[in-house]
């Protein structure tokens, strides 16, 4: 099979499908992998890195796009990337498809089979290929945070851990998965007040385990919402209903009940965000304010440490990029039920029922 890795073109995008290394274990099962110049050199992988890894180094998208069985990326393909798949061609990527029904649009015009890496699943129900990124995104989200709670940055002058004598910020984390677990522990970490709200039992007292009472798990309803909204310094946003827009659950009048300077970092934002007042911004301009509350919104933030990230991604993607190219991506798929979930788009139909769900009257 040829592999094809082209250069992200989204704003501030830096990582990349396949590190050299990863591209090395294509090679070495018999693949031919072509990348685009100088897709890795801003994280320090170049292309003769690559070149000694085995693979060849191809001028233009169009090439590799034209060339390759199956294209290898980190975010959604844009508008002209869409426009160069074919029918035939595997796209292996994150999509996120629920919220963007344009992208859909033109994903079922290509024909092409693509495959989301957030809707892979494995055998306890989680989300290998999202997992590696919710880390680095929750453990960023803090760091982001505390810096935009420092006065010059728009925030209320508070410091996370507080000092001997003075109370440390009160943090608010909104859904207990992978984003608000390495949330938390970066937080506590920091010294913070730490309060996790979810709305599975289970996940509660899992929290309740693995931080061993040193945060507060409380669960969440409207009520619970209003009255710690009110109180935080700082709230992050972390729920997921799998291949579903994220819930609204942090409205204006919540906003307006902060105390001004406090910081919202709406992660979820990927998949429509959970503020009903967030926007997607960009690691170049990542905030605004809405009612003296700082809005982080950045929609791919662990591009911001792209070398980490691309790192991290490459050891979840390898295995099934590995499967799909040695099988084949049907037989792939038919062997893995798993692998099979991450199906979003084939031949022309929108396959994976929570976009349909979201998307269905914009098709
Ligand atoms: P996860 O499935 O591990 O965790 C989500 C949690 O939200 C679950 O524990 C679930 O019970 C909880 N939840 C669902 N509905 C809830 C509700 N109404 N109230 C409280 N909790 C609720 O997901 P994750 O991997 O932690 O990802 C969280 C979000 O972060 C997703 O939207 C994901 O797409 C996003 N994400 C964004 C970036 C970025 O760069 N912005 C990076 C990685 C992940």
């Amino acid at each position: 099979m040829i592999v094809g890795v082209p250069k992200e073109i989204k704003n501030h995008e830096y990582r990349v499908g396949l590190t050299p290394a990863a591209a090395k274990e294509f090679v070495a099962h018999g693949h031919q992998v072509i990348v685009e110049t100088n897709a890795g050199t801003a994280i320090g992988f170049t292309d003769e890195q690559y070149v000694e890894a085995g693979a060849s180094i191809i001028a233009t998208p169009a090439e590799i796009f034209a060339t390759a069985d199956m294209i290898v990326k980190v975010k959604e393909p844009q508008p002209n990337e869409c426009k160069m798949l074919r029918e035939g061609q595997t796209l292996y990527t994150y999509l996120h498809l629920a919220p963007d029904a344009t992208q859909t649009e033109l994903l079922v015009a290509s024909g092409a089979t693509c495959i989301a890496y957030e809707t892979v699943t494995d055998h306890t129900g989680g989300l290998p290929l999202l997992a590696p990124m919710s880390e680095v995104a929750g453990r960023m989200s803090i760091q982001a945070g505390a810096h935009h709670l420092e006065k010059a940055q728009g925030g209320s002058g508070t410091l996370l851990g507080g000092v001997p004598g003075v109370a440390p910020a009160k943090v608010l984390v909104l859904g207990g998965g992978v984003v608000g677990t390495n949330a938390a522990k970066m937080a506590l970490g920091m010294g913070a007040d730490v309060t996790i709200l979810d709305r599975s039992l289970p996940r509660l007292r899992q929290l309740d385990d693995i931080f061993n009472g040193t945060v507060k798990t409380v669960f969440s309803t409207v009520d619970a919402i209003e009255y710690y909204t009110a109180k935080a310094d700082l709230v992050i946003g972390a729920v997921l209903i799998p291949g579903a827009a994220a819930p609204k659950l942090i409205n204006k009048t919540h906003i307006a009940s902060m105390k001004p300077g406090s910081v919202v970092v709406d992660v979820a934002i990927d998949q429509g965000g959970c503020f009903e007042t967030a926007k997607a911004t960009t690691h170049q301009d990542p905030t605004y304010v809405v009612d003296d509350v700082v809005h982080y919104c950045v929609a791919n933030m662990p591009g911001g440490v792209a070398r980490t990230s691309t790192m991290a991604l490459n050891n979840a993607t390898l295995p099934f990029g590995l499967a799909l190219a040695n099988k084949g991506p049907k037989r792939a798929m038919l062997e893995d039920k798993h692998l099979l979930n991450g199906l979003n788009v084939h031949k022309g139909k929108v396959t994976y029922k929570a976009v349909v769900d979201a998307l269905g009257d914009k098709l």
